[in-house]
């Protein structure tokens, strides 16, 4: 008999009480700083290390989640495109990896698109999904773009899209760089309309992506670290002969070099969008959210930045400036300036 598992076991068992299993689950590692994350709070934190202030990767649903007001969206199924146009086979067959990312994912492709307000604005939201496929860029993610942006233009909605994403979709070939002028045309038709078109530029946004509708925006966010660019970095080292700097593609780095407009932590983000969109949205009185009066106005204003051409970003700049300095109480200051006497009583 073996004392020790026998008898000396049980009894200090008894004593302790049964030690349950740990599931090793509850804690990851943040890739940057090696720290380890409690998933609660890594959660709570909207997957934001809370060492290093890293932004890991977030999924569509709690991105979309975390931006529309009160979470509160309605989701708009993406078109019916033809799966597999050319029959395409590499290791595995093209149909195969997609039916596995839809399992996956328990979506259609690499798009979500969502509709709701931010900051009280109509919005439209198409977001990509970096667990399909990388985010990449096919047929239906082309298709959906448009979608998204024909929707916006019909609700007279600001159009934000997200993209996160390492470009075409090789197993669409020329089908998936066609998707690049049709992206861009879509957006075309937001601006035509005097909506704003918002880029939020998660990482990563490489590629056909960010060679099409990621840099046309009337205003660029991006998150911090997030790599933006279009060939990887080794391949333009060996093109240039050079090195490059330590932080090039980042958000922070583009930011510098007046690619990006504003760097906004993942916790200012609803905050700060909402802010825009009702400086570019609401040029009439509060509470006429993008009907009626105020859509007319935000047309003609937008317009205004159209028509100056060349000089269009740095209206848009201009008009960031003006963001961060009213960003407080922008909709009190338009009040004040209708109802000087209401707003002294107020004061
Ligand atoms: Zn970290």
């Amino acid at each position: 008999m073996n004392w020790l598992n026998n008898v000396i076991r049980p009894r200090i068992r008894s004593i302790v009480g049964e030690q349950k299993d740990v599931p090793d689950n509850l804690w990851s590692k943040c890739p940057k700083c090696d720290g380890m994350l409690f998933h609660k709070e890594l959660k709570a934190s909207r997957n934001v290390c809370y060492h290093c202030n890293y932004h890991m990767a977030l999924s569509v649903k709690d991105r979309l989640h975390l931006l529309f007001d009160e979470g509160a969206y309605t989701k708009i199924d993406l078109p019916k495109v033809p799966h597999d146009p050319l029959k395409f086979k590499d290791q595995k067959k093209y149909v195969d990896r997609l039916k596995a990312s839809q399992t996956k994912t328990n979506e259609k492709d690499a798009l979500v698109i969502g509709k709701g307000t931010i900051g009280g604005q109509n919005t439209v939201i198409a977001a990509f999904n970096f667990a399909f496929m990388g985010g990449s860029m096919g047929t239906a993610v082309g298709e959906g773009i448009v979608r998204a942006a024909q929707e916006a233009v019909d609700a007279n909605s600001a159009l934000i899209v997200i993209p996160s994403s390492g470009g075409a979709r090789m197993q669409e070939g020329m089908l998936s760089l066609m998707q690049m002028p049709r992206t861009i045309i879509a957006v075309d038709m937001v601006k035509e309309q005097g909506l704003p078109y918002i880029v939020l530029l998660t990482n990563p946004t490489t590629g056909g992506v960010s060679a099409s509708f990621a840099m046309v925006g009337d205003i660029h966010i991006a998150e911090p670290g997030a790599t933006i660019g279009f060939a990887g970095r080794r391949v333009i080292e060996e093109t240039v002969r050079e090195t490059l700097p330590e932080d090039f593609q980042t958000a922070e780095y583009l930011l510098e070099h007046g690619m990006v407009d504003m760097v906004v932590p993942r916790d200012e983000l609803h905050e700060k969008i909402g802010t825009v969109l009702n400086l570019l949205m609401n040029t009439s009185a509060k509470g006429d959210n993008g009907k009626g009066k105020n859509s007319k106005s935000s047309k003609n204003a937008n317009a205004k930045g159209n028509k100056a051409g060349g000089a269009k970003t740095s209206g848009t700049k201009a008009k960031i400036k003006t963001a961060k300095d009213v960003s407080k109480k922008p909709a009190n200051e338009g009040k004040a300036k209708e109802q000087p006497k209401s707003a002294k009583a107020a004061q």
